[in-house]
């Protein structure tokens, strides 16, 4: 191997920034949701997702407060319908954001607890004390890890947590910041369809087929709507685009049956249970239910007894009255897939995997919506409540160079680009940063001057165009060319990394079939921190080295190897 981290190497809003695990101790995978989170873990191959302290699989990302208890999770959940004022939750669409943000301004308006503003950033208000979206944000995270703990039977500290792509650094960083106070030291915050992909096992292409895979990840939550293009390229996952819905989801689609049925409740018993907290909590519950039934079964019946005004309730309700509820809700959803395929270039048809994620996603409706739209059945192989944290899990295991990791991606790519000297030390490209290995690239070079018997092939590693600011990996001669014109000989060069991270370097004179070789094993190269310095700089040096290549680039510098020494 090159090196463990760069295994997956995102391009796009992904950053590929690792802090190595403290140790050999396992790494959590976990999808911090906004209305649900999910956590997983891989052992012996394969992911596990932990169950919660009442044995369920996701856990509500809800915190409720009251002067005797602080609950998180499931009982938080149960609490919101006596304590609405005490009971945090959405606390995912304030992270990381400003306080006059139109988005926060219009979700603050909805929430029954109270958001004020501290130095611009929103600040929850609840049981007399001020929290940080951060500090609500950790409750739940320490949940999760203590499940994970009890789980596991030992300490956990290092996690792999996921965002939406379109999360900006800002909520990047606080997200980090609730990891930490929650204890836990982020080893990488991974995007969520990428991650989503990863549990698909779609990084798991056949590296011999160089055909470019697009994605589209279609994320249907409990309160918002996420979609998007990806593409895959040789085990590389890039973000093409995302759009959706910040307000569309699960939710919403209870909210349509529930005042269907609360007015036909009124219609039979004349009473009317819109004002009620607590009937309305009631009808919610049992409605949901309802729905998640509705997903396998054509009918169910909701049944509360002394629902409100001494009435019990109950009713058939089939799943043909919920989609014909529901249909525009579905139908709005194609509306961002169609905006973020326009951003990605790209039609339906030339889509070659449509994901799920989000429990909204088990709607058959929605199954045959995007079966018709794409015209192929989108895959249903991953749990889509768990797929996010599976990812994460994942994740987590490559960077910690788990066993097991090694079966699920067998792909690596190189962390900087190797090249070739070439005249006027000049960097001549063979392999770019981020292909994945093992892979061979050829190409054909010539002598610069008139008789030129020996080439001199210097071998360098980098993202700099001169040489002198790249690293030598290593030099060889190839002598005995013939005699013969500038340009002539024709110097075949090819570089070739096997899947251990060797790289063999041969050149050849394709008139005398004279070849020299030179070997460079991965070990002794690079240490991640290096290779991070090294993009760094690059960067850094950009706007330098874009003007140097505009200077450079008219004489065709690749054509030539520069010459060694007399003839
Ligand atoms: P998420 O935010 O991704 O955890 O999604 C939670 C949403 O998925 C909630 O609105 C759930 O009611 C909904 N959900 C979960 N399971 C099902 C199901 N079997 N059928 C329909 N909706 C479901």
């Amino acid at each position: 191997m090159l090196i463990a981290c760069p295994l997956l190497l995102i391009k796009g809003t992904q950053a590929c920034e690792d802090n190595r695990p403290t140790s050999l101790k396992p790494v959590i995978g976990i999808d911090l949701g906004t209305t649900y989170s999910c956590v997983g873990v891989m052992k012996g191959g394969k992911v596990e997702i932990i169950p919660n302290s009442q044995g369920h699989r996701t856990t509500p990302s809800y915190v409720s407060f009251s002067d005797q208890e602080r609950l998180v999770g499931e009982g938080a959940k149960q609490a919101l319908s006596s304590n609405p004022r005490g009971t945090v939750f959405d606390v995912k669409r304030l992270i990381g954001r400003n306080y006059y943000d139109k988005g926060v301004q219009e979700d603050i308006k909805h929430f029954p607890f109270q958001v004020l503003n501290q130095g611009d950033s929103p600040a929850i208000k609840v049981d007399g004390k001020i929290y940080s979206p951060e500090q609500i944000s950790a409750m739940v995270l320490r949940n999760l890890k203590e499940s994970a703990e009890s789980y596991l039977g030992e300490a956990v500290d290092d996690a792999v947590i996921t965002v939406p792509a379109y999360f900006n650094d800002a909520q990047r960083a606080a997200t980090k910041d609730a990891a930490k106070i929650a204890g836990l030291n982020v080893l990488r915050i991974l995007n969520e369809p990428t991650s989503a992909a990863l549990a698909y096992g779609l990084l798991n292409v056949d590296i011999n087929d160089p055909k470019e895979r697009n994605i589209v990840v279609y994320d249907l939550g409990g309160g918002t709507f996420d979609v998007s293009v990806l593409v895959a390229d040789e085990g590389v996952f890039e973000v093409l685009a995302t759009s959706g819905d910040t307000h569309l989801g699960g939710e919403d689609f209870d909210q349509r049956i529930i005042d269907h049925l609360a007015s036909r409740f009124k219609r039979k018993t004349g009473v009317d249970i819109s004002k009620s907290t607590r009937a309305v909590a009631k009808l919610k519950g049992a409605v949901e239910n309802a729905k998640k039934i509705l997903s396998s079964e054509s009918t169910t019946t909701i049944d509360i007894e002394a629902f409100q005004g001494g009435e019990d309730f109950s009713e058939t309700f089939t799943r043909a009255k919920f989609e014909e509820l529901n249909e525009d809700l579905f139908q709005k959803t194609l509306g961002p897939v169609k905006q973020a395929l326009a951003d990605a270039n790209l039609t339906p048809r030339e889509v070659d995997h449509i994901i799920l994620v989000g429990g909204s996603t088990r709607i058959p409706r929605v199954r045959s919506l995007l079966k018709e739209y794409f015209g192929k059945a989108p895959l249903t192989n991953v749990n889509p409540d768990e797929a996010v944290a599976e990812g994460a899990a994942i994740q987590g295991c490559i960077i910690n160079d788990c066993p097991g990791a090694e079966c699920i991606l067998m792909m690596d790519v190189n962390p900087l680009t190797l090249g070739i000297e070439t005249e006027g030390g000049v960097m001549t490209e063979l392999i770019r940063r981020g292909t994945s290995i093992p892979t061979r690239k050829v190409q054909t070079f010539s002598t610069t001057t008139e008789n030129q018997a020996t080439v001199s092939i210097k071998v360098f590693e980098g993202e700099r165009p001169l040489t002198k600011d790249n690293i030598l990996l290593g030099q060889f001669d190839l002598t005995g060319i013939p005699h013969a014109a500038r340009g002539e000989p024709k110097i075949e060069v090819s570089f070739e990394i096997d899947s251990n991270g060797i790289l063999k370097v041969m050149a050849e004179d394709k008139g005398t079939g004279k070849i020299q070789s030179l070997t460079i094993a991965s070990s002794g190269r690079l240490s991640n921190q290096e290779v991070d310095q090294m993009i760094a700089d690059a960067a850094e040096y950009e706007e330098a080295d874009k003007k140097f290549r505009e200077v450079v680039e008219p004489d065709d510098y690749s054509q030539s190897v520069v010459e060694h020494g007399e003839l």
